[in-house]
């Protein structure tokens, strides 16, 4: 090969690289999210898919579990099962494209104290987040209440400089949003935006498939009857067979029961098509956006 010829191949080469994906963010234009959930699952459960949505196009996504998951298994617990649910939420959002951390508090011990406050605060802070997303404050599950309440305790300390003064304020205040759940006081879940996630649906399940101490073993509700319902962990194609037909469910039933909204945000004939869907409501206490800003944050809907 000619220099010359190897000049323009290395050009085109390097042009090539610098090419974004087709609909994906320039630089100057990502969104910078940070999902909450009390357990090493939740945030991958309540949002895996559009979290998976966000990285596809470039965007930047953290999942926190605020607990360590340390008690979530009928069979084990303490620091082995800390570690395998560190693992496992590892692999499963290695798989979702996205930034894990599980931070090391006891799984149903979680309290809303100002220590904690602080921590959520910093989490925030550091990851810059446009968006942020966590469990409703009224859950049934004790940890997932009071994710809600640090979270939302700390949507208006985030921009407040001397709260936390060794860590710079974030400059505006993010998005604060709920993920859905079937609790109807003192309020129902309200489907302010509905993402359709059929086309990461497989990546979600190749996520859960991951949390084998969750999604196959039943956690701190599962036994051994349970457990021998399921196809064995070497038979790998069974496995998410089955998981497939349990989430298709799940997820289907979310994308029923939130019609309605699917249709608002992608128009009848796309809205009433979704099979699978994750849902979010606008928190009272961050930024209120409009229709347009909601689109700019959830870019999924064109
Ligand atoms: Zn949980």
């Amino acid at each position: 090969m000619r220099f010359s010829t190897l000049v323009v191949a290395a050009a085109l080469l390097f042009i090539s690289w610098i090419q974004p994906v087709p609909g994906s963010a320039s630089e100057g234009e990502k969104l910078r999210i940070i999902i909450f959930g009390a357990h090493p699952d939740d945030p991958e459960y309540k949002a895996g898919g559009t979290a998976a949505k966000w990285a596809k196009l470039g965007h930047h996504v953290k999942l926190v579990s605020v607990t360590n998951g340390d008690i979530g298994h009928w069979q084990s617990a303490g620091g082995p099962l800390a570690l395998r649910r560190k693992a496992e939420a590892a692999a499963a959002d290695k798989v979702l494209g996205v930034t894990s951390e599980v931070l090391d508090i006891h799984d149903g011990e979680l309290m809303p104290t100002l220590e904690n406050r602080r921590i959520v605060v910093r989490l925030i802070r550091e990851w810059r987040a446009d968006i942020v997303i966590a469990h409703r404050p009224w859950d049934y599950h004790p940890d997932h209440r009071y994710v809600g309440v640090l979270v939302q305790d700390a949507a208006y300390m985030v921009a407040v400089p001397y709260f936390c003064p060794d860590i710079p304020p974030l400059k505006s205040n993010p998005l604060f949003l709920y993920s859905s759940d079937r609790f109807q006081r003192p309020y129902p879940f309200r489907p302010d935006i509905v993402v359709a996630v059929d086309d990461v649906f497989d990546l979600k399940l190749d996520a859960i498939h991951e949390l084998a101490s969750q999604a196959y073993e039943g956690g701190a509700e599962g036994n051994a009857e349970r457990v021998a319902e399921v196809p064995p962990a070497e038979n790998v194609a069974a496995r998410k067979e089955w998981l497939r037909k349990r989430w298709s469910v799940r997820q289907g039933g979310e994308a029923d029961r939130f019609r309605e909204a699917l249709i608002h945000w992608y128009g009848q004939d796309k809205g009433k098509a979704v099979k699978f869907a994750e849902a979010f409501e606008v928190c009272e206490y961050g930024r209120q956006p409009s229709p347009e800003e909601l689109r700019r944050l959830f870019p999924f809907f064109d």
